[in-house]
């Protein structure tokens, strides 16, 4: 591939801007399988493009909401307020989905997938500010399996399509439009979904070849439903019934296939970048994150996964080639979070590591607090790692919340598994500028966060038995791909720090907008000057 051509530009805006978000993708994959990578692909980003190879999310929790919101506003939970994927919400004592919009309605796909928007986000995004920037007459398309990783990244200017795993088509809501378009009706007409699923996912080498991985047959990763082990061959047609219908092409590489098949779709049909304005494609793959969640990192299936993604992105790359020009489109390449290893993995190689039992310490916290402030329900939530006092008890019975705060907090740190306990006064009233605490500063939102905060040990999660999450501060979650390549973009890397909030504030600058009004990133001036 020719340098030069990649970094000249004919043009003083790019045609497109393609923005990739892996969705659970370690930094650390680039380099453990790219000796079966192709030229096109990952390598091609590497070595055509501009790569800050120390780059990591800087607040918790590290999940696909938050990190979505976070990489097109440039600004943190603290900010945008997707402070988690479902959280608490005391005045309707129940828990939201952060794209949940009950006043709209499903277009296209099953009623009950089609309540989604991205109102309860609270900044603009870069894909905002284009479209403000030319008046509205770029267009902005948000793809991705997962609604959350469509409609954030579309912004509240955008459209956004995501998949119904009920009918196997891709969906939309009425935030975005009445009727689906001629093109996404023609593209559901061919039944891809349908046609992927009849299938087997096989490896595409040789298994003995995946010397990367751990065997294929183990006792860590989680099997699927009427499958009594995590070895291939997966005959999808037999699977399919029992994990979701046609929800299961997401925890196949197939679901990477589907949703480029719609992104290409989706060039033709809105005819992207061909329209003599900068138009910006957003897609995430949502199925490396099924899938590193039921085998964790260190699967064969993961690894499978890549190097098939790898091959996606080689052909993605090559037609963008094709229709724009080599660099005359900008791409860029992130995560919206990493992976923590399986638990019983790590303690099978005697790295320290634990399960922490949710159930049990709020069966603790909530004898605690009986005992201690009289009888009564005193904890209306624990969930993503953050406590929710009962305000309206305390303040029933006459007992400060903060009294309540660090009370729990003294008690909560003499449980094995949890390191750290910060309370939301704490949160309030210091800067933090260093360490965990300060990641969780950036998490934390004055209105919608809990009243204490609790960082778990390294390698201690919160998840069930088999498999693998992630959602800490730990550098196994927070160290992502960025990466970017094509027009104004000169090859080379960077170990310097930086963090997915710098990504939005780069592109501003590289596109003339305004900056995202909740940004708080810097833009990375390794490219830009
Ligand atoms: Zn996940």
């Amino acid at each position: 591939m020719p340098v030069q051509a990649q970094v000249s530009s004919k043009e003083n805006k790019p045609k497109l801007v393609v923005g990739i978000v892996v969705d659970q993708m370690r930094q650390e994959y680039f380099y453990k399988f790219q000796e079966r990578y192709t030229e096109g692909g990952f390598k091609r980003l590497m070595n055509d493009g501009f790569m800050m190879t120390n780059g990591h999310y800087n607040y918790i929790p590290t999940y696909t909401g938050p990190g979505h919101a976070s990489v097109y506003t440039g600004a943190t939970p603290a900010t945008h307020g997707i402070i988690a994927n479902n959280w608490y919400v005391r005045s309707l004592g129940r828990s939201i989905y952060c794209a949940e919009d009950s006043t709209v309605t499903a277009v296209g796909g099953t009623a009950g997938n089609g309540k989604i928007s991205p109102r309860n986000m609270y900044s603009t995004t870069i894909t905002d500010e284009l479209r403000f920037a030319t008046n509205k007459r770029s267009k902005v398309v948000g793809i991705a399996i997962k609604d959350r990783g469509a409609s954030l990244p579309a912004g509240h200017l955008g459209d956004a399509y995501w998949f119904d795993s009920k009918v196997g088509e891709f969906m939309t809501s009425s935030y975005y439009y009445e009727e689906l378009p001629a093109w996404v009706k023609a593209f559901n007409a061919k039944k891809l979904a349908e046609k992927y699923l009849s299938g087997t996912w096989e490896p595409l080498f040789p298994i003995e070849t995946y010397v990367q991985s751990i065997a294929d047959d183990n006792d860590f990763e989680g099997p699927f439903i009427g499958k009594d082990n995590t070895a291939f061959p997966y005959d999808l047609k037999a699977l399919m019934e029992n994990n979701g219908e046609y929800g299961l092409i997401s925890t196949t590489p197939f679901g990477n296939t589907l949703t480029l098949d719609m992104a290409y779709a989706a060039i033709e049909g809105e005819q992207l970048g061909k329209r003599g304005e900068t138009d910006f494609l957003a897609v995430s793959f949502s199925s490396p994150d099924y899938i590193g969640h039921r085998f964790g990192p260190t699967a064969v299936e993961l690894e499978d996964n890549y190097l098939r993604l790898d091959r996606e992105l080689e052909a993605f790359f090559k037609y963008l080639d094709e229709e724009y020009g080599i660099g005359e489109y900008l791409v860029f390449l992130t995560a919206d979070h990493a992976v923590a290893d399986i638990v019983d993995y790590m303690k099978s190689e005697q790295v320290p590591a634990g399960n922490f039992n949710n159930r049990f310490i709020l069966t603790q916290m909530r004898g605690f607090t009986s005992q201690k402030f009289g009888e009564g329900n005193w904890i209306s939530s624990f969930s993503n790692e953050q406590v929710f006092i009962n305000h309206e008890l305390a303040k029933e019975k006459g007992v400060s919340v903060e009294v309540i705060q660090r009370a729990l907090a003294d008690f909560l740190l003499g449980f094995e598994g949890i390191k750290e306990v910060y309370t939301a006064t704490d949160m309030r009233i210091h800067e933090y500028t260093q360490g965990k605490k300060s990641l969780l500063q950036m998490g934390y939102n004055h209105k919608a966060s809990g009243d204490l905060l609790l960082i778990l040990e390294p390698a201690w999660l919160s998840s069930s038995y088999k498999g693998t999450t992630h959602g800490t501060g730990y550098t196994y979650d927070t160290h992502v791909p960025i990466v970017f390549m094509g027009w104004n973009i000169k090859p080379g890397k960077s170990s310097r720090y930086a963090t997915v909030t710098d990504i939005a504030p780069t592109l501003s600058i590289m596109l003339g907008t305004r900056l995202p009004n909740g940004a708080t990133g810097q833009p990375i001036g390794e490219i830009l000057d």
